[in-house]
């Protein structure tokens, strides 16, 4: 039994590799919702329904987003009819947006509604999103001030200077505790730290779990700089070296293991003064073969 803490990029990259040689039904995936948000009308938990359509072969994975091969039918419509909106959400996957949405207003919980919507894709990993409850988060910015985050992401292109993260506490799930005690190993993939992993090991009892358990982490960082996206930014705003030191460093507390680029070998004698266990290899996942490679190595298989 295995538990991944995951974002929406690079870990599920990892977990494509992972699903190519572990048992589907033993793997747990704890899933960030501080960005979830309600674009045009519906619900957006992006990172679970990228998790979700990776296990279910259904991702676009070129930009770990959306569904492949969906069309975009309702948001020409909605642009032809004036409404813009800051998403770019394909048709199949608008509907299971509004299935999410119109569940929520039933009461159902998101953990509740991912369930029912993974089995229905035929999903065995467990999904767990790190909270029921909602939660914001605000980029605070030099030149604009507070950001919503995809208005940070999208509308400004990741450009302005980030000066602060805040979000917001929030209970955890049922189930999220359980999760990692239960796990032989912890996982954490090569998310942004701040945004993706740190709202999940932020919560209540997550933090005092993963010091009991073997935690492995990838690093999302090559040299002095993310594989992609905005984290240079966030861990700078938040006092840590924009480096696999910095993750080094926010992950002191429980990490039993860490897993850094082979190009990034001349940081180890470094980052070994953090956490003694640091180990290479190659962590740009390109190919399947690349993330078969990679999951391997995490797993020691
Ligand atoms: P988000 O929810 O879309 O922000 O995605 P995540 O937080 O899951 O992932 C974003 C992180 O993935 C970035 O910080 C990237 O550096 C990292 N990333 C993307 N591709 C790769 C890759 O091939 N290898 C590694 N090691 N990290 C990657």
């Amino acid at each position: 039994m295995i538990t991944i803490l995951s974002g929406g990029t690079g870990t599920p990259k990892l977990i494509q590799g992972i699903k190519e040689i572990y048992p589907e039904e033993d793997i747990t995936v704890i899933v960030n919702t501080v960005e979830n948000e309600y674009f045009s009308g519906g619900y957006v938990a992006a990172d679970c329904d990228t998790v979700m359509y990776t296990f279910a072969d259904m991702i676009d994975d070129e930009f770990f987003y959306g569904i492949i091969g969906d069309t975009f039918k309702i948001r020409n419509i909605l642009i032809e009819m004036g409404t813009t909106e800051l998403l770019k959400i394909g048709d199949m996957d608008r509907a299971i947006k509004i299935q999410k949405t119109i569940l929520l207003e039933e009461g159902k919980t998101l953990s509740e509604i991912v369930e029912h919507q993974k089995n229905k894709l035929g999903v065995k990993a467990k999904i767990i999103p790190m909270s029921d409850e909602d939660s914001e988060i605000k980029i605070i910015t030099k030149e604009y001030g507070e950001l919503k985050f995809h208005d940070f992401l999208i509308k400004h292109q990741c450009e302005a200077e980030v000066v602060e993260v805040q979000y917001s506490d929030v209970k955890p799930s049922s189930g999220l505790i359980q999760a990692i005690e239960n796990a032989d190993k912890i996982i954490i993939g090569p998310s942004n730290p701040i945004t993706s992993i740190r709202p999940i090991i932020a919560i209540d009892g997550v933090e005092e779990a993963l010091k009991e358990k073997e935690v492995i982490a990838v690093s999302p960082f090559l040299g002095e700089g993310a594989f992609s996206g905005p984290a240079a930014k966030f861990m700078n705003a938040f006092g840590f070296e924009a480096s696999s030191i910095g993750v080094a460093e926010l992950y002191k507390p429980f990490l039993k293991r860490f897993i850094i680029d082979t190009k990034d070998e001349k940081m180890k004698e470094e980052i070994e003064k953090i956490i003694p266990n640091v180990q290479t290899t190659n962590t740009f996942m390109k190919t399947l073969e690349d993330k078969i490679n990679l999951a391997k190595f995490v797993l020691n298989e």
